[in-house]
């Protein structure tokens, strides 16, 4: 007899974006630029320095990076975070999955705001949770009055909200934040903010970092994956109250994140300014890719992070095929009808806004509905 799977993922496919080798890859939000080569001779001898001593486990609470990531957070949030307050994983995937296995649980429930980012739902069944959405306004900003609702009719665990926004781009303001976690407060739940686009947010959002002094309700989880251009490195935290981290302290495995791990952050968060120095022109570049969808008459959502998301298009399975016929990789995210566009290098989005023109033009792709 063979081993069976859980009945409740047999049907299940792998979580994953299509890959393809192609010129411009604009399908999985990434930063198009690498680390600088000093930055990366930096890192290098860093990994040289700890595999001296890689006989050893690492550092199970990895202390260096929490307390450079606390003095990053520090600088975001406006206000002192300590080393205790934060919390690092692989990725931001691993730190949700700590949140969700601490915080949800079976006979316990999480609630999100649908379109977001596809990977919730598979947090909550691994951790056994039950998950719920609420729909989104039509231009994909929260609908407060029916979250509010939501939170006090269901009690919630875990209220779970991206800002940005993934696939729509939207941010929550912050007073719709401070309404969210007064509603957490009021039954005992945790307030999540996936702020994994933040550094992307306009100068006028503040990141909800600034709420964790206040809350002992609010975890904020960022990853240095899109705008540290480090995806590669696997490397996500979240700033909370030090005894909500010590819930995550509970339920990771141990020795999570590995000597070099540990020591090629290190080095990223201290050379923070070098690394994120991209992140302007990626704005503008975001806005260079606003103006023209304008221009060719596609509707668009307010994004404020390193992707646009495009509609509507009456068959977007047809356009995602042409544009990678023509070496454009975009992604298939959301409601029907829309596809999202990560902000490349110019040539990238010059190759993307040709094409999409092109395809526009013949006529009936569009949707006006
Ligand atoms: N949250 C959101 C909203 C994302 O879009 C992503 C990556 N696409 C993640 C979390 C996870 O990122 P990572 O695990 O690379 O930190």
């Amino acid at each position: 007899m063979r081993p069976v799977v859980r009945a409740d993922i047999a049907t299940s496919e792998p979580y994953g974006a299509p890959i393809a080798a192609v010129p411009a890859k604009l399908n999985v939000n990434e930063n198009p630029y690498p680390p600088s080569p000093a930055v990366v001779q930096m890192m290098a001898q860093a990994v040289a320095d700890v595999l001296r001593g890689a006989n050893r486990y690492p550092d199970r609470e990895a202390g260096r990076l929490r307390a450079a990531l606390a003095e990053y957070a520090t600088a975001v949030a406006q206000t002192q975070i300590t080393p205790d307050q934060v919390w690092a994983a692989n990725g931001s995937n691993e730190v949700m999955q700590h949140l969700f296995a601490a915080f949800g649980g079976p006979g316990r429930s999480a609630l999100s705001f649908g379109p977001s980012y596809s990977m919730y739902p598979e947090y909550a069944r691994e951790s056994f949770t039950t998950y719920r959405t609420i729909p989104r306004r039509s231009d994909f900003t929260l609908d407060l009055p029916e979250a509010l609702r939501a939170i006090s009719q269901q009690q919630p665990s875990i209220v779970l909200v991206a800002s940005p926004n993934n696939p729509t781009g939207n941010a929550a303001t912050a007073s719709e934040l401070r309404s969210l976690t007064a509603a957490v407060e009021d039954i005992g739940g945790l307030l999540i903010v996936d702020e994994a686009y933040g550094e992307f947010l306009g100068d006028q959002t503040p990141s909800a970092m600034c709420l964790v002094n206040d809350s002992p309700n609010v975890a904020v989880t960022r990853t240095l994956s899109k705008a540290f251009g480090l995806a590669g490195l696997r490397l996500g935290y979240c700033v909370a109250s030090a005894e909500i981290v010590d819930g995550l302290r509970i339920v990771r495995l141990p020795y999570h994140l590995s000597a070099v791990t540990q020591a090629v952050a290190v080095v990223a968060v201290e050379s923070a300014d070098k690394l994120l120095s991209q992140v302007a022109s990626l704005r503008e570049q975001r806005k260079v890719l606003e103006r023209w969808a304008g221009s060719v008459g596609l509707q668009q959502t307010d994004s404020q992070a390193n992707f646009v998301y495009l509609g509507r298009f009456a068959d977007r399975a047809q356009v995602w095929q042409q544009c990678l016929d023509a070496g454009v990789l975009v992604r298939q995210s959301g409601p029907d009808g829309w596809l999202r566009v990560s902000v490349g290098t110019p040539a990238e989005n010059d190759r993307f806004m040709t094409v999409m023109s092109q395809i526009v033009s013949r006529g009936d792709v569009l949707n006006e509905g």
